[in-house]
């Protein structure tokens, strides 16, 4: 059985082709510059078009038919969504709802769904959620110390993001550790451009450092992660900034580019730092000192861990960050293990789609 699986950002669409009779992946590819100017390709029905064809020419598929599952990455489902599920016209409706949630994701996972129905008609479609996994989280956890009536007006709560890796890497953890999945007490850590850090108490996430939108938590390429809140309305004050300003300052000019200075490219920032830039040098110990805390506190809630898990571009590559986890692990409690797995969220989806649609675990 043949599954697709897409996941279009704002300006891209990356596919990738399983072949479920003997679990392989098939063919994979990306398209570009969506939408971009003096682009080529003008939306996502276009790219996907484009994607067809490639998979066409590769021969990994002879018609459109072949394709029995296409599953879609979906940046947010609130609270409407708690696992994966097919998409019809009801879903459809309250993924546009989320899209108050979620302004820039939303509406291309919409654009690209649109485009498949279209493409492959006899296709059943999954929607796989970035949220979903967090959904188990205890309401303890996810509200804020904010009047209770901004929940129920706005839904403001914590709803925690790259879900779909931080259960995966949870699943390859436990065939790592020879275990069940519901044995353990994990701390899964994607540190890519952007960085979170989940406890996953015997298979569920119980805390996620990424809140209401993906700014909370860890220091991230150009996110500040936490803040004081009241320096936002300093700063806004201060500088007399609007608040797409403030905003941009927060999501884009922060975390490991505005305190090195060099950039958010954490290769970049250690090579610096070997060259003896001191700036270079604080955000790296400030990206660390961060991880090591939210590790403490989800070892704490948890009351314990069997396992801290590094993935993503920083955590699967680089070593002494691993090295450095180790150490400190090594201090609190000899048994907690530290693996690096590489994750691959279109896999989990693609995983989640065959189960959904009917086939096998
Ligand atoms: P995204 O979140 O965009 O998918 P990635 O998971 O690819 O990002 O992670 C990108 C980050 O991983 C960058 O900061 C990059 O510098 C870092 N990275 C990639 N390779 C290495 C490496 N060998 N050592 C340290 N950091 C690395």
């Amino acid at each position: 059985m043949n599954i697709l699986v897409i996941n279009c950002g704002s300006s891209s669409l990356k596919y990738k082709l399983y072949n479920f009779s003997n679990q392989s992946l098939v063919a994979k590819g990306v398209i570009n510059h969506i939408g971009e100017k003096n682009s080529s390709v003008k939306d996502h029905n276009q790219a996907l078009k484009i994607a067809y064809k490639d998979l066409v020419g590769k021969k990994a598929i002879k018609n459109s038919k072949e394709i029995k599952g296409v599953g879609h990455r979906v940046v947010h489902g609130a609270e409407e969504f708690k696992q994966p599920c097919i998409i019809n016209k009801k879903v459809v409706g309250k993924i546009k709802e989320c899209i108050k949630l979620a302004p820039l994701h939303n509406p291309v996972n919409l654009a690209g769904i649109k485009a498949a129905q279209k493409l492959f008609p006899q296709a059943k479609h999954v929607a796989v959620f970035d949220t979903a996994f967090h959904q188990s989280i205890p309401d303890y956890a996810y509200f804020y110390g904010l009047p209770f009536a901004y929940y129920k007006k706005y839904r403001v709560r914590k709803y925690g993001f790259h879900g779909t890796s931080h259960q995966f890497i949870a699943l390859k953890a436990a065939e790592e550790l020879n275990k069940p999945l519901k044995s353990l007490k994990l701390i899964t850590c994607h540190l890519g451009n952007g960085c979170s850090v989940s406890a996953v108490d015997r298979g569920k996430s119980v805390d996620t450092s990424m809140g209401f939108t993906p700014l909370e938590g860890l220091i991230m390429g150009t996110r500040c992660g936490d803040i004081d809140p009241a320096l936002v309305l300093y700063l806004m004050r201060k500088e007399k900034l609007k608040d797409l300003q403030m905003d941009k300052i927060l999501n884009k000019k922060s975390g490991l580019l505005g305190v090195s200075g060099v950039s958010n490219d954490y290769r970049l920032i250690k090579d610096a730092a070997r060259r003896g830039n001191k700036r270079a040098k604080l955000a790296l110990e400030m990206f660390i000192y961060r991880l090591k805390k939210y590790i403490g506190a989800y070892y704490f809630i948890m009351g314990g861990a069997d396992a801290i898990i590094l993935t993503a571009g920083i955590g699967e590559n680089d070593k002494d960050l691993a090295r450095r986890i180790k150490k400190a692990v090594k201090k609190i409690d000899s048994k907690i293990k530290v693996l690096t797995i590489p994750t691959d969220e279109e896999s989990m989806i693609a995983h989640l789609t065959y189960q959904i649609i009917g086939g096998k675990k």
